[in-house]
């Protein structure tokens, strides 16, 4: 087969057939298309869609491209959650722990970050030692010894979908319904789980910016879920402004340690509650939702969700020294003042432009070969509806090097508008079954 001819064809609107979707999928899987070919094809994607059918192969493809996780001989459910990216995510850190804590196998493959939002294999790097590249083999190990492992994809599972993400992450491919789905759907149905939780994210933080659109993203994931067997639930959740106070690699992991103590701030606590009596319900561990967020609080006010977190990372080969004393996670050198220009109360905030300073501050990545800068990152102080004065500080930057921080302050200076009080938008928008 001639790529040219399959990216023309896409690219003309036309239907690809499965041979020449597979045709694809295994040239990113095995690198016989070279990336420029590939990064037309998914841009011609972009553009023009797949539909169902093409949807159907393509998933398929991605699925077969590696391995699929035989969790058989682990004992207990085995549920997973996926976000669909946002700012100051760090979600996964507490709830992986919290729900392996209740009883359940928690076998996450987590992805790096993506374009403008954070990934959770980033973040858990920044906590030295640990390591998230491992083999499927050391996975399954680790899932033996303490319910709950974390690891980033290999080169042995869902192969193609790790180029065509580091490639979407440099060529502006990443907000698209279709790619985005089978991306998600394709790693966690290899993973070998029984019920998967989706957190679709709306908002201007988002890749999904309007809420018809996260709802069709929840209700293709839900579907391709469903079809395959595994009881599959999607919470469409806000992302007009950053979850919680930390953002960056190492911040945010200092949030979720905070959050699992008890502590941190609402929005965070709130919405890990909620993901997780999701996943505890799926599981089977408590009947009804009440009875789940019960077991959650109980998870996290005894302790063991913690515990069981401090075990991930040392069986991870992360030094737990830094858990139990977040101070000692990577820093940064300098701290600058974003401070309003006005008075009055929060009305907007742009939150992809916050993503984007992230990544220009060196939280995250412009291009593939770039190393995230761990202590990096913003102390966000303000919430939508806020009252602020001018000279307060909007965010306190955490920063090396002063032409980063520049960049930053260039994307952040209109990306906070001020105006009339308004109410603060929902967490949680709707759940689709
Ligand atoms: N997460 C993924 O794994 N893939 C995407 O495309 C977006 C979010």
């Amino acid at each position: 087969m001639n790529p040219v001819l399959i990216i023309k064809k896409k690219r003309d609107g036309k239907k690809l057939s499965a041979d020449e979707i597979d045709f694809m999928v295994k040239g990113a899987a095995d690198g016989s298309v070279p990336d420029y070919q590939l990064s037309a094809w998914l841009m011609a994607v972009f553009f023009n869609g797949l539909d169902e059918e093409e949807i159907s192969h393509y998933l398929q493809s991605m699925m077969r491209s590696g391995e699929v996780i035989d969790l058989s001989d682990i004992d207990g459910m085995k549920v997973d959650k996926h976000s669909t990216g946002g700012i100051g995510d760090k979600l996964s850190l507490v709830i992986a722990p919290a729900v392996a804590s209740a009883g359940v196998v928690v076998p996450m493959v987590a992805g790096r970050g993506l374009g403008h939002t954070g990934g959770t294999t980033d973040k858990l790097e920044s906590i030295p030692g640990f390591k998230t590249e491992i083999s499927l083999k050391e996975f399954k190990k680790i899932l033996k010894k303490c319910s709950v492992g974390i690891m980033a994809q290999t080169s042995k599972f869902a192969p193609a979908d790790k180029k065509l993400y580091s490639l979407r992450d440099t060529t502006a491919t990443v907000d698209s319904t279709e790619l985005i789905a089978v991306s998600i759907m394709c790693k966690k149905l290899a993973e070998g789980i029984d019920a998967l939780v989706l957190d679709v994210k709306t908002g201007s933080g988002a890749f999904m910016k309007d809420h018809e659109d996260a709802k069709k993203l929840a209700n293709l994931m839900v579907g391709i879920g469903n079809r395959q067997n595994k009881m599959t639930r999607a919470l469409i959740t806000d992302m007009n402004q950053p979850l919680g106070r930390m953002l960056g690699n190492s911040l945010e992991v200092m949030e979720a340690v905070d959050v699992l103590k008890g502590n941190g701030p609402n929005d965070v606590k709130q919405i890990c509650r909620e993901i997780s009596s999701h996943m505890l319900q799926l599981a089977g561990v408590e009947k009804s939702l009440d009875e789940c967020r019960k077991k959650y609080d109980d998870e996290i006010s005894s302790g063991r969700a913690l515990e069981k977190f401090v075990e991930m990372v040392e069986l991870q080969g992360g030094d737990a020294k830094v858990i139990h004393d977040t101070k000692r996670l990577p820093s940064s050198k300098f701290k600058f003042e974003f401070i309003s220009v006005e008075s009055g109360h929060v009305t907007q905030i742009d939150c992809e432009k916050v993503g984007w300073a992230l990544v220009s501050l060196g939280a995250g990545r412009k291009a593939q070969t770039d190393r995230i800068d761990f202590g990096v990152g913003m102390e966000w102080n303000v919430r939508l509806g806020d009252k602020i004065e001018k000279g307060d500080a909007i965010a306190i930057i955490h920063y090396d090097d002063k032409n980063r921080l520049s960049l930053a302050l260039e994307l952040l200076n209109d990306s906070v508008r001020v105006g009339e009080k308004i109410k603060s938008p929902n967490l949680i928008y709707e759940v689709v079954e």
